[in-house]
């Protein structure tokens, strides 16, 4: 039996219990949150990897790189290539939501009470951030930013020792060895932990929920689908000049895991793994760029922010102006680079959103009822955009094996 069950693909397992939450969510109704606790189970065990992991792999990265320098043009790149599918993923959000207007024809209870919106950070602020002052701190809070900081500087430290670095750097490589065995172990119940969470939806947000937002789920759906289809689909097709098909189908298991955890960063260690096992991408640029991507590169964030702002102007009947479009899309980048990669963040600072162009915030209650729905969707493509933006830097810089991509499911 468990050798039957282990010959299978992981992604075809991962598949079956995610149609199979969904049936037995549908046909359990809110019964099915008993189910939580397995999927909460499993989104805690992959959790448990993403800081250990971060660490070693990316040290372990730098130090096998031929010319650790590289890093600072790798970094570049990522950072404008992140910036710029933000920028388009807006763009078509907007687009999408002003043709098919979502929030026309709707009455809103605006008795709810108002959302509070959060303090935007600083710049200078977040710039400072960056640094740990305590890596140990970094490293427990699950500061993602603050944990690449320190790994770059312990990396190039490494490499720089030279003979009296070679000890730790064993150590390093040998934790690396064992934190992929253990992401292994650990994905073995992503087919159970998928099946519970999307159980769980599927039972708790039903039809008397979503029926009244269907417009607006459909809306940020079908946005999100033509954003990958366009832009990332350009990406890979044109400037890796690889397979869409094949890219999707080696990426399965993580978007199946983040569209059910609704968690770009927990998701990260399963998105590191597709990354370098079924796209071939080399371990310094995955484990550098990813765990980047995985915080500050959210365009299902991004999109759905910009069709939740023009949803709440239609709904309550503001009128918004070319200029207004414009500051959303400046700040649904700097709210999407903000959100954390957990689920809820993007409703959250959805809030700076809102304000900025003085829409009211009493829309964010009423998308609350769906949020989580559309938090599975933009999580799936904010994990897309980040493998999408690796394996273009990782063409680009002769560091992706075509036999590893070439060996993929097509999706
Ligand atoms: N849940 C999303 C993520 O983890 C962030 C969001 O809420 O938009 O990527």
């Amino acid at each position: 039996m468990w050798q039957w069950w282990t010959a299978i693909p992981l992604w075809r397992r991962v598949m079956a219990g995610l149609a199979l939450g969904l049936i037995t969510g549908l046909v359990l109704g809110p019964d099915a949150a008993a189910l939580k606790p397995l999927g909460d189970l499993f989104l805690r065990a992959i959790k448990l990897l993403v800081a250990p992991l971060i660490l070693v792999s990316i040290v372990s990265g730098i130090t096998a790189m031929d010319h650790p320098g590289d890093l600072g043009r790798i970094g570049a790149k990522a950072v404008g290539l992140y910036m710029v599918t933000t920028v388009f993923a807006i763009c078509i959000g907007l687009t999408v939501a002003v043709l098919i207007a979502p929030g026309d024809g709707l009455t809103l209870d605006t008795t709810t009470v108002p959302a509070e919106a959060p303090a935007a950070p600083r710049g200078i602020d977040v710039l400072t951030g960056l640094v740990p002052d305590n890596p140990f701190a970094a490293l427990a809070e699950g500061n993602v930013l603050q944990i690449i900081v320190f790994a770059v500087l312990l990396g190039m430290a490494l490499v720089v020792s030279g003979e009296a670095g070679r000890p730790l750097r064993a150590l390093i490589d040998s934790g690396t060895a064992v934190m992929i065995t253990l992401t292994a172990f650990i994905m073995e119940i992503a087919p159970f932990g998928v099946f519970a969470l999307i159980a769980w939806v599927a039972g708790t947000q039903g039809p008397d929920i979503v029926l009244p937002l269907l417009k607006l789920v459909a809306t940020v759906y079908g946005a999100c689908l033509l954003h990958v289809a366009l832009t990332y689909g350009g990406l890979v097709t044109v400037l890796a000049r690889l397979n869409p098909l094949k890219f999707l189908g080696g990426i399965t298991d993580a978007i199946a895991v983040g569209f059910s955890t609704a968690s770009s960063s927990g998701t990260l260690p399963v998105t590191l793994r597709c990354t370098e096992e079924n796209i071939g991408v080399s371990n310094p640029v995955a484990s550098f760029v990813l765990p980047l991507g995985a915080t500050v590169n959210m365009d299902g964030t991004a999109l759905y922010q910009g069709v939740a702002a023009v949803f709440i102007a239609q709904a309550f009947g503001v009128d918004l102006a070319m200029g207004d479009y414009l500051t959303i899309i400046a700040t649904a980048t700097l709210a999407a680079v903000g959100s954390a990669g957990v689920p809820g963040a993007g409703l959250i600072m959805l809030t700076t959103v809102l304000t900025s162009v003085g829409l009211p915030l009493e829309g964010v209650a009423v998308i609350a009822g769906v949020d989580r729905l559309l938090d599975m969707g933009r999580t799936a493509v904010n994990i897309t955009g980040d493998v999408s933006v690796t394996t273009v830097i990782a063409v680009s810089e002769d560091a992706l094996d075509h036999e590893v991509f070439n060996a993929s499911p097509e999706a």
